[in-house]
């Protein structure tokens, strides 16, 4: 089978490799869809020391089953898979057997392995290939509305779904989605669904926020850019914050911060109301300053929000129903050999790009 591997810190080789056989528990799916992932694109330079060469990396993915591993043993979690089942996958493949996975928080394993990834702990190869040999109980079958591609982008959307799932948010909120990428777009979504009345998004970069409006965003406010474009109605603010309060007489009962830098957690605190709550998705920076004071005398929440823990099958249904438009984030679809070239663009942060899918 081709696959793509990282064989040396930025460097790609198509190899052929054979194909990889499934044990007990396991099936191999013939992938159809594989998006590149920003933690791929982070990775492939040896920043974060988690995809040490050489790895085939792809996590978010989608195919049909091949194969499924000795049935005939009666090995767990296969039996109800066929070859030609339409599937894809959780990232994380979790040990069902630690604490965290008995309260069914899966995303907080003890064990967890992501795949696509190579660490000191151990070495998981992805999808980024033909085929990947995956545990059946990760599986998650699609509906027939919901395209490989579409269902290569559903990882993004658990991530969103989860963090939502974490504010105890009311119909008719008015809540600040701060960074509108693709977690921030996907976010904005989902609130919007859940019935908020007011969906504020902050971001620095004008064809974001133009996203944002188009995923539901009421209110576009670009943080500290270089005056209002009145093509958008847009708002420029060099206090984000305060343009929220502003906005909402006295702040926002939920924020979500979808970037995690100082800039974006200081901007999150000052635009809650009294007793809001604050969702930390994004952790760009490992540290940053915290506003106590207001978050003790205005007693305000700040929940964690890590990856998903069982969001993917009502993710595939909400995609299926239209409920939510995942190719928004899509900027580009490209057959395998050209994922090297992609992953270069993306590295070098080209501006306009968000989702790229290969298809091997
Ligand atoms: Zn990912
Ligand atoms: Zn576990």
């Amino acid at each position: 089978m081709k696959a793509l591997v990282l064989a040396e810190y930025g460097r790609f080789v198509l190899e052929d490799r054979p194909v990889p056989q499934p044990g007990p528990g396991e099936v191999l799916v013939r992938v159809r869809a594989c998006a590149i992932c920003g933690s791929d694109v982070h990775g492939l330079d040896g920043r974060t020391g988690r995809r040490i060469p050489p790895i085939v990396m792809g996590h978010e993915a989608a195919g049909e089953i091949a194969a499924v591993g000795n049935p005939a043993e009666g090995s767990v979690g296969t039996a109800a898979w066929r070859p030609g089942d339409r599937v894809t996958f959780d990232s994380t493949i979790y040990c069902g057997a630690c604490e965290p996975c008995r309260q069914g928080r899966i995303n907080l394993c003890d064990h967890r392995r992501v795949l696509g990834v190579s660490c000191a702990e151990y070495r998981q190869d992805g999808a980024f290939a033909e085929y990947v040999v995956v545990p059946a109980r990760i599986l998650h079958r699609l509906p027939d509305a919901v395209s490989f591609v579409q269902a290569a982008l559903v990882e993004p959307l658990a991530v969103a779904l989860h963090a939502v799932r974490r504010a105890p948010l009311r119909p008719g909120d008015a809540v600040a989605v701060v960074g509108a990428g693709m977690i921030g777009l996907l976010l904005i979504q989902l609130l919007r669904d859940a019935g908020c009345r007011r969906i504020l998004a902050v971001d620095l970069d004008p064809g974001r926020l133009e996203k944002a409006r188009r995923a539901g965003a009421t209110d576009t406010i670009q943080a500290k850019g270089s005056g209002t474009d009145p093509a958008n109605g847009t708002a420029d603010a060099s206090d984000p914050a305060e343009e929220i309060r502003r906005r909402t007489g006295g702040g926002v009962h939920a924020a979500f911060d979808a970037v995690g830098l100082p800039a974006s957690l200081a901007t999150s605190v000052a635009s809650l109301r009294k007793g809001g709550t604050l969702v930390l998705v994004g952790n760009l920076s490992p540290e940053v300053p915290l506003p106590l004071q207001a978050v003790v005398t205005r007693e305000l929440s700040l929940l964690g929000s890590c990856a998903s823990a069982g969001e993917y099958p009502d993710c595939l249904e909400r995609i299926a129903s239209g409920r939510v438009d995942v190719t928004l984030l899509l900027s580009a679809t490209a057959p395998l050999e050209e994922g090297p070239a992609w992953f270069a663009r993306l590295h070098a942060g080209d501006p306009g790009l968000m989702k790229v899918v290969l298809t091997p």
